[in-house]
């Protein structure tokens, strides 16, 4: 009797059993289809000794109905699927899913259908078909996806199909990808890069798990020295992944690397569509796909030869999920190179302490770029009190930052100001009565967005028109902005410098590729004097034109209290200011502040980030939080506010008392209230020598609750809304 475990992809069910039938061979990894009551589901055959189910005897198991035409799934990716669902306290399933992200591949090559426009005109023109030829214009996609970007239905689509106003086109799902050439455009290194490039080449060379921490200055090189170790890797026939933080930086990063390679990598990240989904899904799992440049879920994909993992950007909050399984790409890089016993570079300018002590400890080898490519020189660094320099009424920018960006408009020059707030203003409130503008399903403010006239909640995106009256007393034109967005920023630029050409970058103005590589072709072009941008400027750009670089409210990211604050503050402060004199001309570095003592802002000015990290770690080794002691947190959540409170009760009534360990709460989180659900947090201080994933399986694992109720466990937390 053959007998297969499986691993299904819904949580709840747990592994099942099935029969294996005569002439069919399956093994660990290999995806079948088989009988669930009258369905038909998805599985992962698993090593049944790894797998507890309950056991179900021979004469009772259904045969399982055949297997998928992809390749199994290999043993190092199985382990890191375990590891990522006990590390993270998730569903094995959900890891799982992660991993076979495209329906479409599973079912095999295959050819779809797209369409696009023709030259023909319908022969009755309609305001919705002018609209949907309108959005049309250069696309190609199925008729699913067309309906989505045109916002026409699908009915309407195929009606323009009938005609001939969209033709079908034939497109192979598999179509090869071009292979990127390691030796293309080899640049000339400098000796510290020549010696960070052989370090990494040896290490691709020689196999074998090793982590490095790429620590270098904004402008040395690294994207160029790990550009050497994919080569390397290229050059040995193996697969390589690049995790970026941002699609918004996958724009430069493409141009740099279709340069240097002569090919463009395997894109892949949530946005795709699906064909391009599945093409680039079934050439990562048949080795096909050379180079993979992704979003942190590029991590799960199930590469046949993986050599090497680049984690640029390394430092960066946006590897951290915060929904369905939390988890911490930077961290999951680490540990799926320690299975596929293969190297991996963490890059970044500004490292996460965690990472520091890593490298501190030895686990990490640390490589250091030191000064910047080609003789420029970093940038100086001063502060503004606002106290003794206060910007005019109704103003944000201080009188020394005026003229400092009146001193780069006469030279031709270009300015940065940087603002972490999109948005005209964060809060709306009448004049008259002192209402203000709250989201109803969120704890949260109704942001003013002034170019597309909206106040809208930036955590579920409910939006309304500014209304003439106050809502709650009815007075006429009498609503107030509250504090400045960088729409408001750019507003007073315009006023100051009328002539001054202003462009914004923030996720609202660049949210295409298309929009992105406009904006940097309008800056590089010195199409653009000023730049105002949130932290999407703040990394990758390189502008040589760009001389000053004015932080509008360092303040800003020290509000709140979160644990990362000064690190995440100083990481952006100092990111940011990497983008001035990136050239041959000096830049300026202007950070308005209330606290120029703040630790944060004084080692910033100062040029002394050892003093900054030496303060971080202090603070965090008395605090015992990460990487000294160990957070988790347990979010409790329901539509209904009483059922929310009373689950958060019963966990916290049932909080073991360990020696090791520390229990706060529960308390109403900051966000009470997100996407309509009202909201408990739990807070877990632990010593590293605590098993904490155990103990909080021991603790909820026994517990049940209503089934409107959520509770999220969050290991390594990095949001404490
Ligand atoms: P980082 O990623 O450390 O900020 P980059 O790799 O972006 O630095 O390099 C900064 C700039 O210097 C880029 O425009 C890059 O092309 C250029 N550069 C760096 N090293 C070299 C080199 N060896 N030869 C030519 N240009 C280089
Ligand atoms: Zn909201």
């Amino acid at each position: 009797m053959n007998r297969a475990r499986l691993l299904i992809f819904n949580a709840a069910l747990g592994p099942l059993d099935y029969r294996v039938p005569e002439g069919m061979r399956v093994q660990p990894g290999s995806v079948v289809l088989a009988p669930l009551g009258p369905r038909q589901i998805i599985g992962i055959v698993w090593e049944a000794e790894r797998l507890p189910t309950q056991e179900v005897p021979d004469s009772r198991l259904r045969p399982l109905q055949g297997a998928l035409p992809v390749p199994p799934l290999k043993l190092e990716l199985r382990r890191l699927i375990e590891w990522t669902a006990d590390y993270y306290c998730a569903p094995l399933a959900s890891v799982a899913r992660m991993v076979l992200a495209s329906g479409g591949a599973l079912r095999g090559p295959a050819t779809v259908t797209e369409y696009r426009l023709t030259d023909r005109m319908p022969e009755r023109m309609t305001p919705q078909r002018a609209a949907a030829i309108d959005a049309l214009q250069g696309e190609q996609a199925t008729i699913r996806e067309l309906s989505e970007i045109a916002s026409v239905s699908e009915g309407v689509l195929r009606g323009l199909v009938n005609q001939g106003i969209l033709e079908p086109v034939e497109v192979d799902c598999d179509r090869p990808y071009i292979r990127p050439r390691p030796d293309f455009l080899q640049p000339e290194l400098n000796d510290s890069q020549r010696e960070a490039a052989e370090t990494f080449s040896s290490a691709v060379r020689d196999g074998g798990f090793n982590p490095f921490l790429l620590d270098g200055v904004t402008g040395s090189g690294k994207t160029e020295v790990y550009f050497e170790a994919m080569a390397e890797a290229l050059k040995r026939g193996r697969q390589v992944l690049v995790l970026l933080p941002e699609i918004a930086l996958t724009e430069a990063f493409l141009r740099r690397f279709e340069d240097r390679f002569g090919a463009p990598p395997v894109l892949w990240h949530s946005s795709l569509k699906s064909t391009e989904r599945r093409r680039a899904w079934r050439a990562i799992a048949s080795g096909d796909a050379h180079v993979v440049v992704g979003a942190r879920s590029a991590l799960f994909l199930p590469y046949d030869n993986l050599g090497l993992i680049v984690v640029d950007e390394a430092h960066e909050v946006s590897f951290k999920q915060d929904e369905g399984v939390r988890y911490n790409a930077r961290d999951v890089a680490v540990m799926r190179a320690r299975f596929e016993k293969i190297p991996v570079v963490l890059a970044s300018a500004t490292p996460a302490l965690e990472s520091l002590q890593m490298a501190e400890s030895g686990i990490y080898t640390k490589v250091d770029l030191a000064d910047r490519f080609g003789g420029a020189q970093l940038p100086s660094i001063e502060t503004l009190d606002l106290r003794v320099h206060p910007p005019q009424r109704g103003h944000w920018l201080a009188p020394p930052l005026v003229e400092a960006m009146q001193e780069r408009l006469e030279k031709g020059e270009q300015s940065l100001l940087f603002l972490n707030r999109r948005g005209y203003a964060p809060l709306t409130l009448c004049r008259h009565c002192g209402f203000r503008f709250q989201c109803p399903n969120c704890t949260a403010w109704l942001v003013e967005h002034r170019l597309s006239s909206r106040l809208s909640c930036h955590h579920c995106g409910h939006e309304v028109a500014p209304p003439d009256t106050c809502p709650e007393c009815g007075t006429a034109d009498c609503l107030v902005a509250c504090g400045p967005g960088v729409e408001r920023i750019a507003d007073e630029v315009t006023e100051r410098f009328p002539e001054a050409r202003v462009a914004m970058a923030t996720s609202d103005t660049l949210n295409s590729p298309e929009k992105v590589a406009d904006f940097v072709a309008r800056a590089e072009g010195r199409a653009i004097d000023v730049i105002v941008g949130t932290q999407l400027v703040t990394k990758g750009f390189h502008f040589p034109e760009l001389t000053l670089v004015g932080v509008v409210d360092a303040d800003l990211g020290l509000e709140g209290g979160d644990l990362r604050a000064a690190e995440r503050t100083y990481q952006q402060i100092a990111q940011v200011a990497g983008r001035a004199g990136r050239g041959s001309k000096p830049g300026e570095v202007l950070i308005q502040t209330r606290h120029p003592e703040a630790a944060v802002i004084a080692a910033l000015a100062a040029g002394d980030r050892d003093a900054f990290y030496e303060a971080e770690a202090e603070a965090r080794r008395d605090a015992g939080a990460p990487p000294f002691g160990r957070w988790a947190a347990i979010i409790v959540s329901s539509e209904d506010e009483a059922e929310a409170r009373d689950a958060a009760r019963t966990i916290g009534g049932t909080a073991p008392h360990l020696p090791d360990v520390m229990i706060l709460g529960p308390a109403p989180a900051p966000m009470a209230l997100l996407r309509g659900r009202y909201r408990y947090r739990l807070l877990i201080n632990a010593r590293r020598s605590a098993e904490l994933q155990k103990i909080i399986r021991d603790w909820l694992g026994g517990l049940n609750f209503p089934q409107g109720v959520r509770v999220g466990i969050d290991i390594d937390p990095y949001s404490f809304v």
